[in-house]
């Protein structure tokens, strides 16, 4: 099984204190906006300068990029800044004209990831070539899928490697345009520590007012890097208006970003550390053992309702229940949003512990 390691060598190769930054607009406009942005940023704590060529729209008619003539521009901000540049690509065209544009780094999106012919194709288009590709979640939930991109692309030979988080679509109504679900790249993390990560907190967030929050997020969970969608006129761009930033926005951002040590050696630290982890333990050990206990009355309550013939589901009961928690845990400083989640899941096992009781002696 791959691990991934020695994908992280581009990057350690801009010998950076700081996390990388990927900045830009989300979509090329004009040359002079191309260009305008991009002196803006040379100079800056910018490595790497991002622009949309060719842009997935939800519906038609909205606007789908400039195309092919886009490159020329970003080559001529090359050229004039020293940036390296980058590009979405979605197809094997789309990756034969970044690189006859002398494009440094390709980046799959989250509607390409999501389908397995289309990484494919360019993972074929890319073999031999020693591009950085970025691989972005998939639109949904799915690290299997997400993982699955970056092994097509690793496969095909190429060792510069990095994957993007740019949160996840949900049909719930949150107050971020793509949910974070941290617990995903978390996890992907684990799995693969030398896999550099990178947080757009322009996509998860679709606010600018919210950027600067979910970046110290991300660098507060060892994040390698953000991309963050920078405009000279973000009120008037063309696409994802409310979430682009200006230049000096994006500087003042990444100024006010604190950097955390990775560990501390220190005796103090450690002793204090591993106090608090104990007592943390101490209470998931409790609770553990309340819900083994909590399920074994669901299953008394399954025994009492087979030999009483009364469904499992009892709404008004389980909306008492909710909304009882609601107030208890906000009370005790949970949000409402884990209150939800951690009561739906043990809502759940107690139906199945229940219908476990009831099926019984059916088969
Ligand atoms: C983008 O980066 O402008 C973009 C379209 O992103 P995503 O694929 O994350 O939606
Ligand atoms: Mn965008």
């Amino acid at each position: 099984m791959e691990n991934y390691s020695g994908t992280k060598q581009w990057l350690e190769a801009f010998g950076l204190s700081r996390p990388l930054v990927i900045a830009g607009p989300c979509s090329a406009e004009t040359e002079e906006q191309v260009l305008d942005i991009a002196r803006q940023l040379k100079d800056s704590d910018v490595s790497i300068y991002r622009a949309g060529i060719w842009k997935p729209r939800t519906r038609p008619g909205g606007f789908e990029g400039v195309g092919a003539i886009g490159l020329k521009w970003l080559q001529k901000a090359k050229e004039e800044t020293g940036l390296m540049m980058a590009v979405e690509v979605a197809n094997a065209n789309h990756v034969k004209l970044a690189l006859e544009h002398d494009i440094d780094v390709l980046w799959i999106g989250a509607r390409t990831t999501v389908n397995p012919f289309a990484v494919q194709e360019i993972a074929d288009a890319l073999e031999g070539t020693d591009k950085i590709v970025l691989i972005k979640n998939p639109v949904n939930p799915d690290l299997a899928l997400w993982l699955g991109g970056v092994e097509r692309i690793y496969n095909a030979g190429i060792t510069k490697l990095g994957v993007v988080h740019r949160g996840f679509s949900t049909y719930e109504k949150t107050k971020y345009r793509n949910i974070p679900e941290w617990q995903i790249p978390i996890e992907l993390h684990g799995r693969y520590p030398d896999l550099p990560i990178i947080c757009d907190p322009s996509h998860i967030t679709g606010r600018r007012d919210m950027i600067q929050q979910v970046s110290q997020q991300a660098l507060d969970l060892n994040y390698d890097g953000l991309m963050i969608e920078t405009h000279n006129n973000p009120d008037k761009a063309w696409s994802d208006a409310a979430q682009q930033v200006t230049p000096q926005v994006l500087k003042e951002i990444l100024k006010s970003l604190v950097l955390r040590k990775k560990s501390d050696d220190t005796d103090e630290f450690n002793t204090q550390l591993n106090n608090y982890r104990l007592r943390m333990d101490e209470y998931d050990t409790k609770m553990l053992e309340a819900l083994g206990r909590r399920m074994q009355i669901a299953e008394d309550i399954g025994a009492l309702k087979k030999a009483n013939n009364v469904v499992v589901l009892q709404n008004k009961r389980w909306q008492e229940v909710k909304e009882r928690m609601m107030a208890m845990g906000t009370e005790k400083g949970l949000s409402e949003d884990f209150i939800n989640l951690l009561f739906k899941a043990i809502h759940q096992e107690s139906i199945s512990h229940q219908e476990k009781i009831i099926n019984s002696g059916n088969e």
